[in-house]
């Protein structure tokens, strides 16, 4: 039975360019890990210039002074739990409001205590990354023996706690072929939601081959086919929701977006794996419309602000101005809203403002936030250069 969201791409009620949807906070850039494909560079210890308990708890009233509906806020790193004031900050960040998510990695620091204490401060989701289907692959993304092992494990204590789970997998030209069995332990998990991170060439993951335009083209309409399974979440890959809206009206899916080599591949190692129990299926939850610096900013350890945390173009210090001043003034993140001015096919492109393409793979290879994205592999139809317009809007 093929299930169809009634609504292909969820909308913001709120107005993106007054109110970002989700803003993400490295608070630490410390962690033990050494990832292949670490956006931080991370290091062994903390920096003595990150953000301080006090200026920590400004920048969580800033995000507050938002107002309903206020932002998503994630704690990432290096490693969150490398920082002692985590609980203080959570709890405060709570009791603003605020909706806090938290992405460790898994060391020793990531204790049940630990993610007792923090639940009961306030946080209430957590993201692992799973980037291998086995330790031999995972193991080697990370940097340390053992690790595979151990995410299973506190994935499991993280559910156990009473957390949301949010699966993070980068998705490589390496271990492309592992996703199939990656969605099993995925579901067998309980995840709430499947993040799969399309690589961007920076940091360390300058070392790793990302897909080709063709190739993700096919593990985008895989996630399409799977997402009625868990939720999906495709980062840095906007064109997800480009993907859902083509295929939201189409009953002959398979001669309207033919099949590749690869996508045929992981449609045949989905159906093995996933015999037996048939998974619970649900209706898709449909992707969300939000964008580097439309709906989404990122602020780095030393509160440095940025339109996302793979687009490395500082726009601002919450040490010098307010975040929420910053975020609706910078001439960049006013810019990134304007996707009519982008350079190459995605400015003439009908899905744009629904898509406006990932910002950080234009940056990355071009040095041009505002260029077309060469990892999308679609050919705007000419003459359509209005913008596609999502019929069914939605809630957050
Ligand atoms: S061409 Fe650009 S705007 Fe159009 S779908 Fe691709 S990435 Fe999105």
């Amino acid at each position: 039975m093929t299930l169809v969201h009634p609504r292909p791409v969820r909308l913001l009620h709120h107005d993106a360019s007054v109110r970002p949807f989700i803003v993400i906070w490295e608070v630490t850039r410390a962690c033990q890990l050494v990832c292949t494909h670490c956006r931080a560079d991370a290091i062994r210890s903390r920096s003595p210039f990150e953000l301080s308990t006090n200026e920590g708890r400004q920048l969580l009233d800033d995000l507050a002074a938002f107002g309903t509906p206020k932002p998503l806020v994630v704690l990432t790193g290096g490693d969150p739990f490398e920082r002692p004031d985590l609980p203080e900050l959570v709890a405060y960040g709570a009791k603003l409001g605020l909706s806090i998510a938290l992405s460790p990695s898994v060391t020793d620091r990531l204790t049940r205590d630990v993610l007792i204490e923090l639940y009961d401060a306030g946080a209430k989701a957590i993201s692992l990354s799973l980037d291998g289907a086995s330790a031999q692959t995972h193991d080697s993304f990370r940097g340390v023996d053992g690790v595979f092992d151990d995410t299973i494990r506190a994935a499991r204590m993280v559910r156990d706690v009473g957390y949301r789970l949010q699966i993070n997998t980068t998705v490589t030209r390496s271990t492309v072929h592992e996703l199939p069995q990656i969605l099993k332990t995925v579901l067998e998990l309980g995840t709430t939601l499947w993040s799969l991170f399309f690589l961007v060439p920076t940091g360390r993951g300058k070392l790793l081959e990302p897909l080709t335009a063709a190739e993700e083209e096919e593990v985008l309409h895989w996630l399409h086919d799977v997402s009625a399974l868990v939720a999906i979440k495709a980062t840095e890959a906007p064109h997800y929701r480009r993907i859902a809206i083509q295929r939201a009206d189409v009953d002959e899916l398979d001669d309207v977006f033919p099949v590749g080599p690869l996508r045929a591949q992981l449609r045949r190692d989905t159906a093995a794996l996933l015999t037996g129990d048939e998974p619970r299926r649900r209706h898709p939850r449909a992707p969300i419309d939000v964008n580097a610096g439309r709906g989404f900013a990122f602020v780095d350890h030393v509160g440095m602000v940025y339109p996302s945390g793979f687009l490395p173009v500082a726009v601002g210090s919450v040490r010098d101005e307010r975040f929420t001043e910053i975020y609706r003034e910078s001439e960049l993140l006013q810019a990134l809203r304007r996707p009519d001015t982008f350079g190459g096919k995605c400015g003439t492109c009908e899905f744009r403002t629904i898509c406006g393409g990932s910002r950080s793979h234009a940056y990355a290879t071009s040095g041009d936030p505002l260029a077309e994205d060469p990892s999308c592999a679609y050919q705007p139809v000419p003459g359509s250069g209005s913008g596609h317009r999502v019929r069914n809007t939605s809630e957050r």
